[in-house]
């Protein structure tokens, strides 16, 4: 159906669900299924039809868009679950209903009373079910957390209407676990070099093992980072990383950069806060590594070291912790701009009352090593502030 609806909305350039109509029904009545399962396929081909054409639009090159994989996707009026039993009653056409069982976790329970369940997506290997929850409403601001982004933690700056000081939210297995991935599958790689067949399988599950584990931990900082942030009322303020990062470096370098989850730790703080009601503020990260708080001057040319030095002014700062802080300083002009500041007009960051001496953790890293990774790992001191 859903093929089908996309070669009609193309040929008689339909780009609207009422236009469509008609064709469901008709789809509907020739199937024999329920009207509601050809109204959402047409949905879908509608936004397949719609991505097609923005292609065209760009001048990129394009086939008419053809789902192979076979999919069901069913609005809340369509099916019922019981989340108690995991039952689950799909209406197949009038007076006919399918049923099967899916397996809920304590955890699902809790998530779908939360909310309204919306929609299910079925494939052949999973149900997917879509949970309507309200949006929390967003708090009086009282302070910000800017953070940096880096290889082994989200460093930065909590400024208050009282202090500002170091803050770090470490993941210190990640890389650790990544490079341990990436040296198994090379050795995996010239064991099985000569069947492709077993190369591949034994190489897909090792990577489903290394990115369960990667973003297991991220969780666990995600989530203690973003509870914090609730609770002492911040708002979060991260570098906005559309652009990647990594030209002109070493291929080792590139590869570290590439396999960096910076987007899976931004995707987890932004969805988790979202559910928090925590706002979530982006700036322009140019320069944050290389520009100096206190006096403005950007170091262009040269390169920054472990410590930020400032030719100019003299001052000195951990690289980590200074990036953080001209994170701060570009969201505090960014948010006078706006037009209420949501509380937060009275705080100003001075540089020089940064406090040096202690730096606090966003979360307690240690739950993540109960897997018996993090002894290994911990040890870079990276995270010490000196001036
Ligand atoms: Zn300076």
């Amino acid at each position: 159906m859903v093929n089908r609806g996309i070669r009609h909305a193309l040929e008689n350039d339909f780009t609207a669900k009422g236009s469509m109509a008609k064709f469901a029904q008709s789809l509907a009545g020739e199937y024999h299924i329920n009207g509601a399962h050809a109204r959402t396929a047409m949905g879908v081909s509608l936004s397949l039809a719609k991505g097609y054409r923005r292609k065209l639009r760009k001048g990129k090159k394009s086939k008419v868009p053809y789902v192979f994989k076979p999919f069901l996707r069913a609005d809340d009026a369509t099916f019922h679950i019981t989340p108690e039993t995991g039952l689950v009653r799909l209406s197949l056409r009038n007076g006919e209903w399918a049923s099967f069982d899916v397996k809920l976790s304590n955890y699902h329970v809790e998530f779908m009373g939360q909310g309204k369940i919306k929609q299910l997506i079925l494939n052949d290997r999973k149900a997917v079910f879509a949970v309507e929850k309200e949006i929390p409403e967003q708090y009086q601001l009282t302070s910000i957390l800017a953070l940096d982004t880096n290889e082994r933690s989200l460093d930065g700056v909590s400024l208050t209407s009282e202090c500002v000081v170091p803050v770090s939210a470490p993941y210190p297995d990640v890389s650790v676990i990544q490079h341990r991935y990436f040296t198994r599958r090379r050795k995996l790689a010239k064991k099985k070099c000569n069947d492709r067949r077993v190369w591949r399988k034994l190489a897909s599950k090792e990577g489903r093992r290394e990115r369960n584990r990667v973003s297991q931990r991220l969780h666990l900082m995600s989530k203690g980072l973003v509870e914090l942030a609730a609770r002492e009322r911040s708002a979060i303020i991260l570098e906005d990383l559309s652009l990647p990062k990594g030209g002109g470096r070493g291929k080792r370098m590139r590869r570290r950069l590439s396999s960096w989850p910076y987007r899976e730790i931004h995707r987890q703080i932004e969805y988790k806060a979202e559910e928090r009601g925590v706002p979530i503020i982006k700036v322009d990260p140019r320069y944050t590594s290389k520009t100096c708080p206190r006096c403005g001057d950007i170091k262009r040319r040269s390169r920054v070291g472990q410590v930020f030095e400032c030719g100019k002014c003299g001052w000195r700062l951990d690289r980590q912790i200074n990036a953080g802080l001209n994170i701060c300083k570009t969201a505090l002009v960014q948010l006078s701009k706006q037009a209420e500041m949501r509380g937060l007009g009275g705080l100003r960051l001075d540089p020089d009352a940064l406090a040096n001496d202690t730096m606090i953790l966003l979360y307690a890293p240690d739950n993540a090593g109960a897997h018996g990774v993090s002894g290994r790992s911990g040890s870079t001191g990276q995270l010490n502030v000196s001036r």
